[in-house]
């Protein structure tokens, strides 16, 4: 069984065509991560609409895992409520920090599963997880937002 061959493949995929790549407008939030060890820098630009993920776009350089990642990210995240995109982060570290020992939850994580042979080289455990922790910190960001703008507008819970 050429797991590994299948896993790198879908992971050269999508570094060669990133989904979601390119930053679009309109957007709540844009970030900017990097991860020093590599040299991964990516923008990353979020749209809410209530609790759901409607838009994540993305700019990246840097190392291949990184950019697939970050391409994988937003597949699994767009149209989902914010809560869903925060438990498959979840399912994705743990995979991330199994060293090799975790069984990836395709149905959860999709092409994610690729990233199972990543957990086995912690230097770059930082790359897959970069355009996460970039996701995560926007949309935090955003619903801090729409939280204080709602406030302003003396809005409850609309
Ligand atoms: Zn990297």
């Amino acid at each position: 069984m050429q797991l590994d061959s299948l896993y790198q493949e879908i992971i050269l995929d999508h570094y060669r065509t990133p989904h979601h790549a390119g930053l679009a407008d309109p957007y709540d939030v844009e970030v900017h991560h990097v991860n020093p060890s590599c040299g991964d820098e990516v923008t990353l630009r979020v749209e809410l609409d209530g609790d759901t993920v409607t838009g994540v776009t993305h700019q990246s350089v840097g190392c291949s895992i990184s950019q697939a990642a970050t391409s994988v990210m937003s597949d699994l995240v767009i149209g989902k409520p914010v809560a869903e995109g925060m438990a498959t982060y979840e399912k994705f570290l743990e995979l991330m920090q199994g060293r090799g020992n975790v069984e990836p939850d395709e149905e959860v994580l999709e092409d994610g599963v690729a990233f199972a042979g990543v957990a086995q080289f912690p230097a770059r455990v930082k790359c897959a997880l970069l355009g996460w922790s970039a996701w995560r910190d926007a949309t935090a960001q955003a619903l801090a937002k729409a939280e204080t703008s709602a406030k302003k507008e003396g809005v409850s819970n609309v």
